[in-house]
């Protein structure tokens, strides 16, 4: 067990430990003035110690501080960098798309785009392709054509599921099983019963209770869940979506912006998933804004071949900077020079190292905790056994304990997920990387359990 008042003593002697090593940072978040929430964007409010580092420069797995402090980045940009901070290959393209061949906004198209697509259709299976700049449009897109090719107007999603700020997926389950609006959702713009439904992940039974209602256009998740910890597939759980989803008329949408770390084909191609749409986003631009979603052909077609459907102009798909050349341009050296099929072996079996050496931690302090590894990323959960849904996940959240352990960690030059206990692995990981967490790790908790 845990000692509250312990954990509570260190973590104020963290926070000041931080606010001493952070005298830049601090000056900078107090001066902010004009920015909503005093950072660029709200959810940078999400910090342990009081106000947010503020970042100089970041390089393949490291990162350093406006006060000259240096980090082990594992939360590389919650998997916006899972190629690393500014990889090489996607910088010399960028450069030449910026410096030598300009265009940035034209309208046209580029050759590249026509090699992201074929490579993603290599990787994942389905075969169109389609650009925008988040993976969130992505999903919102992919959404439109489910309902426009189906004529339903339901999407079904597992509680705590996120595929960004999609309004249709802000639903969890209550305590009977159907739907309601996600605690804290800002200005729904319809009550998300009307839209969407419910089924835990793991749970097929409930899945086929949902689908039977007949109005179910798509189903959109990811085949493990990712932000509410890891909660891996159950054998037969996946295999069961798709059965059940085809016996009901209902597509399969699989988001891979995460579980993208599974393999160079996501998990679609690790774990042979034969999803209808694919949708993906955040590393494979190697930091540069993308997103993509990828359609069977038939799909495709179907879509393509209806009148009715304004795919070219103001219909609701689209965006004027998708497929931008710059992009599109980062996506391919990415994919094609750095999270290739090498890169993948090398950065799963940091991953494994990490999260055998946080098993190693868990069994020698005996703590009621689990860790759980998909492909490139490890992170872990203060409950035993392992949640085998998002609501049981949720509910083994302790933000106290999260926010020690990071802040901890933070302080002694190692960055996890924000919002996860997620440690994440991208090429240039090392492991002396991961090996100098693991001796933080250990001491973070010899500290706390006062062995
Ligand atoms: N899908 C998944 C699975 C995600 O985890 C996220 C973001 N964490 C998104 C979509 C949305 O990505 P973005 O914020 O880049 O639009």
């Amino acid at each position: 067990m845990i000692d509250r008042n312990r954990l509570a003593e260190l973590f104020d002697r963290e926070r000041q430990d931080f606010e001493a090593k952070h005298p830049q940072s601090k000056a900078l978040y107090d001066g902010a003035a004009h920015l909503f929430g005093k950072v660029p964007m709200t959810w940078m409010n999400k910090k342990a110690g009081g106000f947010p580092i503020y970042l100089e420069r970041a390089r393949g797995c490291r990162v350093w501080d406006v006060d000259g402090l240096e980090y082990v980045d594992f939360a590389l940009g919650d998997t916006g960098a899972m190629a690393g901070h500014s990889p090489q290959p996607t910088v010399d393209a960028i450069i030449r798309r910026v410096a030598d061949d300009g265009g940035l906004a034209t309208m046209l198209p580029t050759a590249d785009a026509e090699w992201v697509g074929a490579e993603l259709a290599r990787r994942f299976g389905v075969e169109r392709w389609s650009f925008s700049l988040t993976a969130t449009d992505a999903n919102r897109w992919a959404i439109r054509l489910v309902r426009a090719l189906t004529g339903r107007g339901k999407i079904l999603f597992n509680p705590y599921c996120y595929h960004g700020s999609v309004d249709e997926s802000l639903i969890v389950a209550r305590s009977d099983g159907e739907g309601m609006s996600r605690p804290g959702n800002v200005g729904a713009p319809v009550d998300v019963t009307e839209t969407s439904r419910v089924a835990e992940f793991n749970d097929l039974a409930a899945l086929e209770r949902q689908l039977a209602h007949g109005d179910v256009a798509a189903v959109l998740m990811e085949p493990a869940l990712t932000n509410i910890g890891i909660v891996l597939p159950e054998t037969g759980y996946l295999q069961g979506v798709r059965e059940l989803t085809r016996r009901h008329g209902t597509l399969l949408i699989i988001d891979e912006t995460h579980t993208f770390s599974a393999g160079p084909g996501g998990a679609t191609a690790a774990w042979g998933l034969e999803p209808d749409i694919v949708v993906i986003g955040k590393s494979i631009g190697g930091g540069i804004p993308c997103g993509a979603y990828g359609l069977s052909a038939e799909l495709a077609e179907r879509a393509l071949g209806r009148t009715d459907l304004d795919l070219v102009d103001m219909g609701g798909v689209g965006g004027t900077l998708a497929g931008n050349p710059l992009s599109v341009a980062a996506m391919r050296a990415t994919l094609e020079h750095v999270l290739t099929d090498q890169a993948f072996a090398a950065m799963i079996a940091r991953a494994t190292e990490f999260a055998a050496g946080v098993q190693r931690v868990i069994d020698s302090y005996s703590l009621p905790w689990t860790v759980s590894q998909l492909g490139a990323r490890a992170e872990y959960r203060f409950a035993s056994p392992a949640p085998r849904n998002g609501t049981e996940s949720a509910a083994s959240h302790d933000g106290a304990l999260e926010d020690y352990l990071h802040l901890y960690l933070a302080n002694r030059g190692i960055l996890l997920t924000p919002f996860h206990n997620m440690a994440l692995m991208c090429p240039q990981t090392t492991s002396a990387d991961v090996e100098r967490h693991h001796e933080i790790f250990e001491e973070a908790i010899r500290e706390l359990t006062n062995h």
